[in-house]
C-alpha cells in the first residue's frame, strides 16, 4: 500500500463506519481467516463490521475464532442483503475480479461505496477506491498483517486474531512451503505465535480432523491419477457419483490435487471435480517451477489465479473436459518440458 492509500484509509476509518468484509465464493483459509481477522480488528477499532461469504464454507474450518457471525450468502440472505445496504464500506478480500463472489457479483457492481481491496491474485480489477494488490505475497492474511501495521495498530492484534491470521498463512503456504514463503513471512508467523496463536493446535484443526469417508474418497482420487510423463504431468479425476459414493462434504477434496506433484518429474497436476448441481467440472491447477497455470486456466478453463496454483471450470461433460484438456495440452509439450 502506497502513503496515499494510508492516509485515505487512515481518514475512511476516522470516524466509526458500517463495514462489510466479502470473501470469495468457496471460502478457503486465507480467505476466511483474513475476513474474520479483519472483522474483530474492526470492530474492535469503533466500526459497526459484518463478514458476507458468498456461499459456504468448509468443516475443517468451522472452529475458527468468530466462524459462527458469519451470514451466509444463500442461507442468511435477507440479513446479508440487509448488512450490505446498510453499509459505506465494503472491503473484498482474497480476491481481485467480482465474478469470483458468484451471486454477490451483481449486488456488489451496484452497490456504491468506499470499496478497499486486500489481494495476492494476478491481475486486479479496477473496483476499488483503494487497491493492496502485492502479487509477491504468500497470503492475503499476511496482507492483512501489513494493513494492521500501516494503520499502527499491531499491538491491537488479539489471540483470536492472531489465530485467524496464522491459520490463513499456513493453509495458502502450504505449510510454510511453497515459494511465496519469504522470511518476512516467518517474521509475522513468529509474531502471531507471540500473541496468541497456538500453532499445534492451529495444524491439528485443519489437517488431523479426516473423516474414514474423505480418507476413502482419497484413495478413489489417487487411484484414478493419470500420469503423462510425456507432458511431466499427472491429473485426478472424481465423479459425482463417486462422490455420492464416499459421502463427500464441502472441503473433503482440498490438497488432493498437490499428490500429482509430490512424484518425480511431474512438475503439472490437475483434479477435475464433477458438481452436477452447478451443471460444472471444478478444476484446480497446480505447478511447480516456471509453468503457469494462471495463464493455462485463463486462456482455457475460465479461472485464474497464482502461477503455481489456479482454479476454472468447465461446463462440459468430464468426459469432454478431459478431451479438450489431452487436447490443449499437446500446445503445452515444450512448455511442460524444461
Ligand atoms: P483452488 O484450486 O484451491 O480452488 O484455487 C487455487 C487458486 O486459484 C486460489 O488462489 C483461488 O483463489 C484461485 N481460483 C480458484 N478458482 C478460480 C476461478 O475460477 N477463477 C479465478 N480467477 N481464480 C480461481
Ligand atoms: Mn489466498
Amino acid at each position: 500500500m502506497n502513503l496515499e492509500d494510508i492516509t485515505t484509509v487512515k481518514s475512511i476509518l476516522s470516524q466509526p463506519q458500517n463495514i462489510v468484509i466479502i470473501p470469495h465464493k468457496n471460502p478457503d483459509g486465507d480467505a476466511i481467516g483474513s475476513s474474520l481477522a479483519l472483522h474483530e480488528f474492526l470492530a474492535g477499532s469503533g466500526h459497526k463490521a459484518s463478514v458476507i461469504s458468498p456461499n459456504d464454507f468448509p468443516k475443517f474450518l468451522k472452529w475458527m475464532p468468530g466462524c459462527n457471525t458469519i451470514l451466509n450468502y444463500e442461507r442468511e440472505n435477507s440479513q446479508a442483503k440487509r448488512a450490505l445496504e446498510e453499509a459505506s464500506v465494503v472491503f473484498t478480500l482474497d480476491f481481485n475480479d467480482l465474478s469470483r463472489t458468484g451471486q454477490l457479483e451483481t449486488p456488489l457492481k451496484e452497490k456504491v461505496a468506499d470499496f478497499i481491496m486486500i489481494d495476492h491474485h494476478q491481475q486486479p480489477q479496477d473496483y476499488a477506491k483503494v487497491t493492496y494488490s502485492d502479487i509477491s505475497m504468500s497470503s492475503t492474511c499476511e496482507m492483512v498483517y501489513n494493513f494492521i501495521e500501516y494503520l499502527g495498530a499491531v499491538d491491537q492484534i488479539t489471540p483470536e486474531i492472531a489465530t485467524n491470521l496464522y491459520t490463513g498463512i499456513m493453509t495458502d503456504t502450504g505449510s510454510f512451503k511453497y515459494r511465496s514463503t519469504s522470511s518476512r513471512t516467518h517474521r509475522v508467523v513468529a509474531d502471531l505465535i507471540d500473541k496468541g496463536a497456538q500453532n499445534m493446535d492451529i495444524h491439528q484443526n485443519v489437517f488431523d480432523t479426516n473423516s474414514p469417508s474423505r480418507l476413502h474418497l482419497l484413495g478413489v482420487a489417487l487411484s484414478n491419477m493419470v500420469i503423462l510423463p510425456e507432458y511431466k504431468t499427472a491429473y485426478i479425476t472424481l465423479s459425482q457419483e463417486e462422490l455420492d459414493n464416499n459421502d463427500f462434504k464441502k472441503g473433503d477434496t482440498e490438497g488432493f490435487v498437490n499428490y500429482g506433484l509430490t512424484l518425480e518429474d511431474v512438475n503439472f497436476a490437475v483434479i477435475f471435480i464433477e458438481n452436477r448441481e452447478e451443471g460444472i467440472i471444478k478444476i484446480s491447477f497446480r505447478s511447480v517451477g516456471d509453468f503457469s497455470v494462471n495463464q493455462f486456466a485463463r486462456e482455457h478453463f475460465n479461472g485464474g489465479g497464482h502461477d503455481n496454483a489456479a482454479g476454472g471450470r468447465s461446463e462440459l461433460s468430464l468426459e469432454a473436459t478431459l478431451e479438450k484438456f489431452n487436447t490443449v495440452l499437446e500446445s503445452y509439450k515444450n512448455a511442460l518440458n524444461v
